[in-house]
């Protein structure tokens, strides 16, 4: 399959790896847009939230905590924003099912 991120998470590409563990990769975003900007991925390839099924719930709750652990260990006291961007109208230009963790900045609401 030729996607970016798993040839990220297979090491094939290089990145600044974040945070790592047996169902999920993060890594520093290429083009950030604030202080921290950091992407959480899971290993395996699924396209976007939307094509994740029932029984990957527990690894989308696993994400969300990942992101969770980076913030705390990135020291984002003042808050951070995570965001799933999906599908042409959200925004997503990776097709693998990534969350954003944005912080070390004021982020404006709402995004454009
Ligand atoms: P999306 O627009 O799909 O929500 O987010 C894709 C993100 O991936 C963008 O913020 C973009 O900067 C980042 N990105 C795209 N290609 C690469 C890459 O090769 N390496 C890294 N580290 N980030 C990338
Ligand atoms: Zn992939």
């Amino acid at each position: 399959m030729n996607c970016i991120f798993c040839k990220i998470i297979e090491g094939k590409i290089p990145s600044t790896p974040v945070y790592q563990d047996e169902q999920g990769y993060a890594f520093a975003d290429v083009n950030p847009q604030a202080p921290v900007h950091v992407l959480i991925a899971p290993r395996e390839h699924i396209a976007s939230i939307d094509e994740a099924s029932t029984d990957q719930r527990a690894l989308l709750g696993h994400l969300l905590w990942a992101a969770s652990e980076i913030a705390r260990k990135k020291g984002l006291e003042n808050g951070y924003r995570i965001v799933v961007n999906t599908g042409s109208d959200g925004g997503q230009t990776v097709d693998h099912l990534h969350l954003h963790l944005l912080g070390g900045r004021l982020l404006a609401w709402p995004p454009g």
